[in-house]
């Protein structure tokens, strides 16, 4: 039946089209309107079936969950993308495609198992160097849902602006962390990063091409934020900037003592007001356990000095609880931000004599977990399956989750290797309307065991973990 159509010039898409007919018996109508499609955009050519190609979508940062896809779409325009979604939506059966980010997922969420993956990051090379323009009043930026955050970062920067919400790893595109939430310490005082978008351009599974925004298609828009690629894929998100500072305060204390710890976390994250002047820029916090040394992969904090009397009180107590904080600075602030850091963490009740205190770029402060990557990269170490875990506990399990999971699991049965995280936020900085979904209290955590392990042994960390 496909050698009937004569089309020699989209042989490429001929073949896909074959591949994909024997796999989902496309009946002959909506072949027809694929046919067009295909024919009047033009996307055969970015199909690709190569085994590198199949093999890279295939795979994802988990190294946990394998799919293999018929096919995968190197877009160079969002109407290539349109074009794919209209083969998808016209199929008799439906075909699975999944939008591909950075592929920094843990378990295939941008896989396609028998579909077609859409390698956002083809569309890049189309830019030219559009993919990221911040407007003339310095408001907002206008960002391709394919760019990774780093590249916002340097280029908002360049104007002397910032957005105010990230994550703790910036090499992630925006329309992967928009499609999940995109956590990190700035969390508390701005919300995630779904809160923080003002507009976007989303292709929908009806291949239609639809701005959104609070006021206009805002369910779509809504469904979009947090919604896992599900509701239709982000080709543009309008971010907004503030005047970025230069350099920050960066300060880490130690508690044994869980209460103590969160009570303090509570107490600083009350403080959460935009223009708040005594409210932190930034705060998470961790858990510090018997592996050797304070630092883990994902940063060297502490002074090498510091080291031995850090691990003997780790030795004497087991867990350690690390808050940490920044401050932001800028050239009117520089006289005032220490003076400002220590009123904030008076009263508080760390252990006296474990506060560490770094002074950094901001930029090195948002990047500050690159170096682990690279590092790992280098010892081959990488690539390998991440069995991570991420949770949100409600404030009022928080105890129990220390006293059955951290002491309870992680320390009985010895799993102290990787690095977990362990930091509150504001649920009224987030919106219900938005897909992503959160516990059912004012205040919840957000825990993450961020642990590697061989490719032969991560199901026994699993096992070993949650059984
Ligand atoms: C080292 C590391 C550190 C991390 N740190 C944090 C952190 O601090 N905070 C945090 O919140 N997360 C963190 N993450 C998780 C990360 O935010 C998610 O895994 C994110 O999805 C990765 O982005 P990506 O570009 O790799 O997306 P992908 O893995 O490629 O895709 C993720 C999901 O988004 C969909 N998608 C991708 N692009 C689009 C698009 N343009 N339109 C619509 N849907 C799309 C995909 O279909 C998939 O469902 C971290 C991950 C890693 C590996």
């Amino acid at each position: 039946m496909v050698t009937s159509f004569q089309i020699p010039a989209y042989f490429t898409a001929i073949f896909i089209i074959t591949r994909l007919m024997s796999m989902i018996k496309i009946s002959s109508k909506p072949f027809d309107v694929h046919h067009k499609d295909i024919k009047a955009l033009d996307i055969g050519d970015k199909l690709s079936v190569e085994p590198s190609a199949i093999g890279a979508a295939s795979l994802d940062f988990g190294h946990i969950v394998k799919a293999v896809p018929l096919a995968v779409l190197h877009p160079s325009t969002p109407q290539d993308i349109a074009a794919l979604i209209k083969l998808g939506y016209y199929s008799s059966v439906p075909l699975g495609i999944a939008a591909k980010g950075h592929g920094h997922s843990l378990r295939g969420q941008a896989m396609a198992n028998n579909g077609v993956v859409v390698d956002m990051k083809s569309m890049k090379k189309n830019r030219n160097g559009t993919g990221i323009r911040v407007s003339s009043d310095g408001l907002y930026a206008d960002v391709g849902g394919e760019q990774l955050w780093i590249d916002v970062l340097n280029k908002t920067l360049e104007h002397g602006l910032t957005p105010v919400s990230w994550t703790d790893y910036l090499y992630l595109t925006v329309g992967g962390t928009l499609s999940n939430a995109g956590i990190s310490g700035q969390t508390f005082r701005y919300g995630p990063q779904i809160s923080n978008v003002l507009e976007m351009d989303v292709i929908t599974g009806k291949a239609d091409f639809m701005t959104c925004s609070p006021k206009k298609n805002s369910e779509l828009f809504y469904a979009v934020l947090g919604g896992l690629g599900q509701f239709g894929i982000i080709t543009r998100a309008r971010i907004p900037l503030q005047p970025a500072p230069i350099r920050v305060k960066w300060v880490r204390v130690l508690y044994s003592d869980f209460s103590a710890f969160t009570r303090d976390q509570e107490l600083l994250i009350s403080r959460n007001g935009r223009e708040d002047k005594n409210a932190l820029d930034y705060l998470e916090g961790s858990l510090l356990m018997d592996q050797g040394s304070p630092d883990n992969w994902r940063s060297s904090f502490f002074p090498h000095s510091d080291h031995p009397k850090i691990i003997s009180l780790i030795t004497k107590h087991r867990i350690i609880y690390c808050l940490e904080v920044v401050k932001h600075y800028d050239d009117q602030t520089k006289n005032t931000v220490d003076k400002e850091m220590k009123m904030i963490l008076q009263g508080l009740s760390y252990m006296p004599g474990f506060m560490f205190q770094k002074d950094v770029g901001y930029g090195e402060f948002l990047n500050r977990v690159r170096a682990g990557e690279l590092k790992l990269e280098s010892q081959g170490l990488w690539e390998v399956p991440h069995p991570w875990l991420n949770l949100f506990i409600p404030k009022s399990q928080i105890s129990d989750f220390n006293n059955g999971v951290f002491r309870g699991i992680v320390l009985e049965r010895n799993i102290t290797t990787g690095p977990v995280l362990v930091y509150p936020m504001n649920r009224q900085k987030w919106d219900d309307r938005m897909s992503a979904v959160t516990p059912d209290e004012e205040i919840f955590y957000a825990v993450g065991f961020l642990h590697s392990s061989g490719f032969n042994d991560w199901k026994l960390l699993k096992i070993k973990t949650w059984k």
